[in-house]
């Protein structure tokens, strides 16, 4: 039997599309990534994930998980002859238990349909992006995603408590139980969150819950340069109840209004502003504490104040916007994190360092404010990054600031060539041999995350 065949007794005829069909799932998000897949194959199982990606390793042809496809590295669109195993039929969430604050739920249910699910209970999942109603829990987990609520909460991987995968031969491994205390040796799950397809399939999850706060409240701040906003973020952080804390520029902000996707409630645009949210027993209180703690701020030029559920949103899209806003601009697009005490220096010197390698460009940074996380967007610098020299610029001056040169998006295809900036040859020495022994053939996913090994 050909590969094509064997797939199609594994998941259906149907569920294994070739040609024209694999519109859509060939190319990424940005659309700087694509490729001309083998197939793309749907199981709607695990047994089936399992005889997918044995039927591929028989074959000794590569495979790449996809979910939501909302990946910005380049890691989950597929290279020329790559077999894309898309999760989009594995997409049950189960019912969250609130006695032990958990849900499952399959691999390629929306973030969003989890978060309904938890909601629905009285819950929460302690991870929000605004990607959510198409990024998929198994996209989340294997990039281990960070978003808007990581200052309360940690990253996905604090919120697994259990995992179910399929290694690269088609052995399922299963860690499900869902125990706060298991010592049994290696942490598979916590090896695989973060892995970004490159050790295996994820196929189900076991998620932490928390209780829903009854009031959420939020403040947006214009502050007249950086330095205020990560004074801000220090004034803040005794507010009881923090939540996030985001930031934007007026570059962005000026492409959010353009774009008629959200209203400032300022009359005056300022150079940078900060968005503050709060949760706790009573919205009136928390606002009150919030307006407390920036009294008598340095920088601070104006401040909104937001309680009801709409006020909030309004708020919120003026951040939200701005990766869709920059879309279509095609920019060169870094995520990248500097310690707190360095961000206004790091912002600072950042349009000079563009300048010199991209005449012309201007950055469009926003991001996660408490977590120094940047997302450097350069639009019209793609022609000056052909060979990675704004890349190498950007994440040079990162790596300056002992910073991380991936906080959140992962290394994916994008990244990998300076995984040496954050990473030490000994570092990267152990992951090829977790690789290796996981993945001997190197069929999961190739081209990922490891520079080529005489690079
Ligand atoms: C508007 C917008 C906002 C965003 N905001 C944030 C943000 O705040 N924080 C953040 O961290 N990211 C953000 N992202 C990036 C992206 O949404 C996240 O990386 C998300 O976790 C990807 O989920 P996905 O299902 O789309 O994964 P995909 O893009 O399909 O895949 C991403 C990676 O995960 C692997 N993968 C997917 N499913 C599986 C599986 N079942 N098993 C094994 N590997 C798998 C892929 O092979 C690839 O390596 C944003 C993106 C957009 C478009």
């Amino acid at each position: 039997m050909s590969l094509l065949e064997q797939l199609a007794a594994a998941v259906g005829e149907r569920n294994v599309l070739t040609g024209d069909l694999v519109a859509g799932y060939d190319r990424d998000w940005t659309g700087a990534w694509h490729g001309d897949p083998r197939a793309v194959v749907r199981p709607a199982t695990t047994d089936e994930v399992a005889a997918v990606v044995a039927a591929c390793a028989q074959a000794g042809v590569p495979l790449v998980p996809q979910g939501g496809n909302t990946g910005l590295v380049g890691a989950a669109s597929p290279s020329d002859g790559e077999v894309v195993l898309s999760t989009t039929r594995l997409r049950a969430v189960g019912v969250p238990d609130p006695g032990t604050g958990t849900v499952e739920a399959e691999a390629g249910a929306t973030l969003e349909a989890v978060q309904t699910a938890a909601r629905s209970a009285g819950l929460e999942l302690g991870v929000d992006l605004a990607s959510r109603g198409t990024a998929t829990i198994g996209g989340v987990l294997a990039t281990n995603a960070g978003g808007a609520r990581v200052l309360r909460h940690g990253t996905t991987r604090t919120q697994v408590l259990g995992l179910e995968a399929v290694l690269a031969d088609g052995t399922v491994v299963t860690r499900m139980n869902g125990l706060p205390k298991d010592n049994t040796g290696y942490d598979l799950v916590q090896l695989l969150v973060g892995s970004e397809g490159t050790l295996g399939v994820l196929t189900r999850a076991l998620l932490r819950l928390s209780p829903r706060p009854a009031a959420r409240a939020a403040a947006l701040l214009a502050l007249e340069d950086a330095a205020s906003a990560v004074a801000v973020a220090g004034a803040l952080r005794s507010v009881p109840g923090l939540d996030a804390l985001e930031f934007y520029t007026a570059a962005g902000l000026d492409l959010v209004l353009a774009a008629g996707r959200a209203r400032t409630p300022f009359a005056d645009a300022a150079p940078v502003h900060v968005l503050a949210e709060a949760v706790g027993p009573d919205a009136d209180v928390l606002a009150e504490a919030l307006a407390e703690a920036l009294e008598e701020l340095p920088g601070l030029q104006d401040a909104a104040l937001a309680t009801s559920e709409t006020d909030r949103a309004r708020l919120w899209a003026l951040r939200e916007s701005h990766t869709e806003v920059l879309a279509p601009l095609e920019p060169v697009k870094l995520d990248v994190a500097v310690p707190l005490v360095a961000l206004a220096s790091f912002l600072e010197r950042l349009p000079e360092v563009v300048a010199a390698v991209a005449p012309g460009v201007t950055p469009v940074p926003f991001g996660h404010l408490a977590e120094g996380n940047v997302h450097v967007n350069l639009p019209g610098a793609r022609p000056f990054d052909v060979d990675g020299a704004v890349t190498d610029a950007v994440l040079g001056l990162v790596a300056s600031y002992s910073g991380s040169i991936s906080a959140e998006h992962g290394i994916g295809r994008a990244k990998r060539r300076w995984l040496h900036l954050g990473r030490s040859a000994a570092d990267v020495a152990a992951m090829r041999a977790v690789k290796q022994a996981l993945d001997p053939a190197g069929l999961l996913s190739p081209g990922r995350v490891l520079p080529d090994p005489l690079a």
